[in-house]
């Protein structure tokens, strides 16, 4: 029997993309973008697969404002063409120098989320510097300890490559405290000398490159201060990284209407009282890093189709072959690190 993929790679080209399209032309696509670079790779999206997306999308879709989207999908006029409407996390420079230029080009308007102590402070993202360290050829002089998990010398020597995601999956589920005691205790630990800014490769965009990409039809959006998951945080904390998240963008940037982005974005990280805060402070709308059935009926926790390298996986979100097999066979892309790296 076909899997799935197969199933879509078979009849996709031969009228299931229109048919797709078609069974889910009032759900509009949003897609959520990371990273770029010149040539791809490390997670990164290369230039040459964006200008081939954006040229698709403006050939075949109607890309809209995230506020446009929603207020489209709510009226019951239905377009000739599906909505897609984009979005980028995070704050990276990256996005300004790469994916900025071709926005322009193609007269695109996006949402862009950015942590407002990365972009305002200059300081790490906690999972890029721990990357940095990992990176840095580090070894630890003793075991470090973390909850109930135990990382000898030897196992942080030999495992390099999945120690990264390991940590992050045990340390998403800690408060901001906790983390940055890690962070120093992981400094401490390996004696890395860690840069007081991120370097070229993490580095984040600037005040005044975001106040010139929000006059060109890119929507700055709120994604905390410190990038950790609202999902284990105590309500003070969460109150502290929304609303002070909020007030600096407006202080930054003006006050208008914003939408907003939860860090890490899987199910445990959007609680209903994190969702609550996140609405009253006023955010018009707040997205997930998965798409599930729901779609996007909850505005403060709608779904997203993530974009990569693949053609064939882009074709899948923006014609809505994810969105009807969300739909009829109740699949979903949440994503658990944990089970990425099964914890020690
Ligand atoms: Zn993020």
């Amino acid at each position: 029997m076909l899997s799935f993929s197969e199933l879509v790679r078979t009849i996709g080209p031969y009228g299931g993309y229109k048919l797709a399209s078609k069974l889910t032309r009032s759900y509009p696509r949003i897609l959520m973008y990371h990273r770029f670079s010149m040539k791809g790779g490390s997670g990164s999206l290369s230039k040459g697969m964006l200008e081939r997306q954006f040229s698709y999308l403006k050939e075949n879709f109607d890309v809209l404002s995230l506020s446009d989207a929603l207020s489209e999908c709510d009226s019951p006029i239905s377009k000739k063409k599906p909505i897609v409407s984009l979005t980028i996390d995070d704050g990276y420079r990256d996005f300004y120098e790469f994916c900025f230029p071709l926005l322009k080009k193609y007269e695109f308007p996006a949402t862009f989320y950015v942590a407002t102590d990365f972009v305002g402070q200059g300081i790490w993202l906690w999972h890029d510097k721990l990357k940095w360290i990992i990176d840095s050829n580090s070894v630890i002089s003793e075991s470090l300890y973390i909850k109930e998990h135990k990382y000898t010398p030897e196992y942080w020597c030999n495992n390099k490559d999945t120690l990264w995601r390991d940590l992050v999956s045990v340390m998403l589920r800690m408060s901001g405290e906790e983390i940055e005691n890690i962070l120093d205790k992981l400094s401490f630990l390996t004696k890395a000398k860690i840069p007081e800014s991120p370097t070229a490769d993490y580095c984040s965009v600037s005040w005044a490159e975001l106040r010139e990409m929000q006059a060109a039809r890119v929507s700055i959006g709120g994604h905390t201060k410190s990038h950790y998951s609202l999902g284990h945080l105590s309500v003070g904390d969460v109150k502290s990284q929304v609303l002070g998240c909020r007030d600096h963008l407006s202080h930054e940037l003006g006050e208008q209407s914003r939408h907003f982005c939860f860090p890490n974005g899987q199910p445990a990280d959007i609680t209903g009282s994190a969702k609550a805060m996140v609405k009253s402070a006023g955010f018009e709308s707040a997205v997930a890093a998965y798409y599930d059935k729901s779609g996007v009926t909850d505005r403060f926790s709608m779904s997203r189709h993530g974009v990569g390298e693949s053609w064939f996986e882009f074709q899948k979100s923006v014609w809505g072959i994810d969105r009807l097999g969300a739909q009829l066979f109740n699949r979903n892309s949440t994503f658990d690190w944990g089970e990425v790296c099964p914890q020690k």
